[in-house]
């Protein structure tokens, strides 16, 4: 599709004019932050080479925080770019960006309540993604911000069936926040999730249990009926036990650090 090669030539470029500053804006607390989210993520399962995590800027509503163009168990400090709402970076001096920017300037704009946007590939969810048959929905405790069902977001309703799945622009970004709406979690068909929060460390939180909800709910599919949280314990039990995102957040960052450390030595040892 004619549609589909401006994605390509727009995104595989993979690298964008810099706003004329040139320069981040970012406090050092909000990047050291996104760096330990990003650990984390690629600690937990949810990241691998692919997937990324952004954070709002805590200054300029219309600006987020993103790692370039690179896998996040890898990320630094100095990796971080800052970009403009549309997906347009500051600082990026010419280095690689991520094709899917987009996925977090369209939620922002969309939800001004959201603070984080984790985007992910992690493996058990994707089943729920192209299933005809089962959503994905809050099936244990640590889940309730997934709800009783989750939107599934069809890219071909945006670009036709020729098409790399991948969201290069923000119209299929746009696309994407209006699937999500006022939801915690949407699906990308045959491709991942997007869950957001209203602060990195539940983002972070909550894209480590929609991986963990997706095991537990295939596994007790496999054993036949299954009883779901109902809409009151999806309420109490977000109300609840979302105030102990910091004691998840200060053990994974412990143990995700240990691992970035290491990672890095051995990446250092290969240079
Ligand atoms: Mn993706």
């Amino acid at each position: 599709m004619c549609q589909d090669k401006n994605h390509e030539q727009q995104g595989f470029t993979q690298k964008a004019q810099d706003h004329a500053s040139g320069v981040s804006t970012a406090s050092a607390e909000l990047i050291a932050e996104l760096v330990t989210a990003n650990h984390i993520l690629y600690d937990q399962g949810v990241l691998d080479a692919f997937g990324h995590v952004s954070v709002r800027h805590n200054q300029y509503p219309d600006r987020f925080v993103l790692a370039r163009n690179m896998a996040p168990g890898l990320v630094q400090a100095e990796d971080i770019v800052e970009f403009d709402i549309d997906g347009n970076p500051f600082n990026a001096a010419g280095r690689a960006i991520y094709l899917e920017r987009f996925i977090h300037g369209e939620i922002y704009k969309a939800r001004p309540d959201v603070m984080a946007v984790v985007h992910s590939h992690s493996p058990s969810v994707v089943p729920f993604s192209v299933s005809k048959t089962s959503t994905l929905r809050a099936t244990c405790h640590m889940a309730g911000f997934i709800g009783t069902s989750t939107p599934v977001f069809e890219i071909r309703h945006y670009a036709g069936d020729t098409n790399s799945l991948l969201i290069t622009n923000n119209e299929l970004g746009h696309g994407l926040a209006q699937s999500l709406g006022e939801r915690s979690l949407v699906l990308m068909r045959g491709h991942g999730s997007t869950v957001v929060a209203d602060s990195l460390r539940r983002a972070v939180y909550r894209a480590v249990y929609t991986e963990l909800n997706a095991q537990i709910q295939a596994a007790a599919q496999q054993l036949g009926e299954v009883t779901f949280l109902s809409e009151g314990e999806v309420t109490e039990t977000v109300r609840v036990i979302e105030t102990q995102v910091t004691r998840a957040w200060d053990f994974w960052s412990i143990k995700a650090g240990a691992t970035a450390k290491a990672l890095a030595e051995q990446k250092s040892q290969l240079v």
